[in-house]
């Protein structure tokens, strides 16, 4: 089966990626000459554990291609799946569907044989429908369907998730749509992974539900640890107990410094525009909205109480700016709002991370990179562990807390505890949920 795939992000190079190697004939189309190229030449502009090796495996097999040229890619393909980015609406919250739009249109005047149009991008609930009327308005002749396909992978375990998937959620109108849509996930369903078929608006609605439902498991926890700390409680005693219920379930419930990252912010809003909209308002989505806002703000609170009330003149060091391990994205990753506040308090920010200086460099400001832990310790007054990647989980931390001027450690990510810190000669120590020391 030949498959064009619209936009080469994390969502759609992963896809087209996976998709070819399932066996299909995949052409990966993207608007952004730059990707384009470096992807022709075999690099992978994105950091994804695996990609590399598994994109050069299917380019060599001849099943997989890229190219800017969208006529080129659609030309003989069953199914063209939109995997462009749907990002918050400047103003108003809602998923800006105009980068969908734009490739439905695009789709629309070079089609010219029947084609399953597949969304999976996370769209708001009804936009299946109105890309179907643009496309049909667009090039009348057309035979097509839509379906649509929402993805669930999660940044840093991409490849995993799409090979392995929970379940794969397929929302059509007719069996001819279900029928391709089964041809392509076709090894997934012979390994006996769960393929749900809806209508296409019960499909639009799973992926919004599903990541509120996950914003909301991180709130709450998130929350239950602001109570530990006042009450002598220990959050990470507090949420293995909890998690042990089956009904309740152990991930998404590690208290942290706030979500962030591509999709749940962006979602959340989305979700609660969708209720409003409708006059059917997601009160719990706005509360959580609201209240990972005042996590983030809680944090910048912390650090200052380690800091004796003030950031000016400072040296703080920062171990992790991505949204979480594994990633270089940046999105709405809770540094964004962390770093600003050290900056623009006065305090000299050191920052390092694993892969996130190419995209933090130009969203964190005024900040001073270096290469590892030890050279953000040296001489500072605070250190802050803001992403848990492995590179932050063995430090020495004697060798950190001898390193520093006044050795204070801000562990956000709940890695170590406070007999560790006491062990390691720091003066200072707080974390998430769990009593800290001064
Ligand atoms: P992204 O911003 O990384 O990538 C989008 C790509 O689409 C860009 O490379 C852009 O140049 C390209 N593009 C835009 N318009 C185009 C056009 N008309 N023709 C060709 N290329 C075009 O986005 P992403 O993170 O991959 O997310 C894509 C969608 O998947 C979003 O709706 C997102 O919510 C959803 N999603 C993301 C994740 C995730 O972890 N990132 C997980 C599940 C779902």
């Amino acid at each position: 089966m030949k498959i064009a795939m619209i936009g080469t992000g994390y969502v759609g190079l992963v896809s087209g990626v996976c998709f070819s190697d399932f066996g299909h004939e995949v052409v990966c189309v993207d608007k952004d000459p730059e990707k384009i190229a470096m992807l022709e030449r075999g690099e992978v502009p994105i950091y994804e554990p695996g990609l590399d090796v598994l994109m050069a495996k299917n380019v060599e097999a001849g099943r997989l291609s890229f190219t800017l040229d969208l006529a080129e890619a659609i030309k003989g393909a069953q199914a063209v799946f939109i995997a462009v980015g749907t990002p918050t609406r400047r103003g108003d919250g809602h998923a800006d569907l105009t980068y969908v739009m734009v490739a439905a249109e695009e789709i629309a005047r070079t089609a010219d044989h029947y084609m399953v149009i597949v969304i999976k991008s996370t769209v708001p609930v009804g936009t299946n429908q109105q890309v179907k009327q643009a496309v049909k308005k667009a090039n009348p002749n057309l035979e097509f369907d839509v379906a649509s396909n929402p993805e669930f992978l999660r940044e840093g375990a991409a490849i995993e998730d799409f090979m392995k998937p929970d379940r794969v959620v397929v929302g059509v109108q007719n069996e001819r749509a279900a029928e391709v849509m089964a041809e392509i996930y076709r090894p997934l369903y012979l390994r006996d992974f769960p393929i749900v078929t809806t209508d296409l608006e019960s499909a639009e609605m799973i992926k919004y539900a599903a990541n509120a439902f996950l914003a909301t498991k991180i709130t709450f926890i998130n929350e239950i640890a602001a109570l530990c700390e006042r009450v002598g409680a220990d959050v990470k005693q507090v949420s293995k107990g909890m998690g042990m219920d089956g009904r309740i379930g152990n991930k998404f419930l590690h208290a942290g410094p706030g979500y962030g990252g591509s999709c749940f912010p962006k979602d959340t809003k989305a979700l609660a525009r969708i209720g409003q909209d409708h006059s059917v308002p997601m009160h719990i989505t706005e509360t959580v909205i609201s209240v990972n806002e005042e996590v983030k703000r809680r944090m910048v609170d912390k650090l200052l109480d380690l800091c004796d009330g003030s950031f000016n003149g400072k040296t703080i060091g920062i171990l992790g700016v991505t949204f979480k391990p594994n990633t270089d994205d940046m999105r709405d990753a809770p540094a964004l709002t962390l770093v600003p506040a050290l900056v623009g308090g006065g305090a000299k920010v050191r920052v390092t991370d694993p892969q996130g200086r190419h995209e933090g460099e130009a969203l964190l400001p005024g900040v001073h990179w270096v290469e590892d832990a030890y050279k953000a310790a040296q001489n500072a007054d605070l250190l802050v562990i803001l992403t848990e990647w492995n590179e932050f989980r063995a430090l020495d931390l004697k060798k950190l807390a001898r390193k520093m001027a006044t050795p204070r450690l801000a562990d956000l990510r709940n890695i170590y505890s406070v007999k560790d810190a006491k062990r390691a000669g720091f003066e200072a120590y707080d974390s998430i949920g769990r009593a800290g020391f001064v």
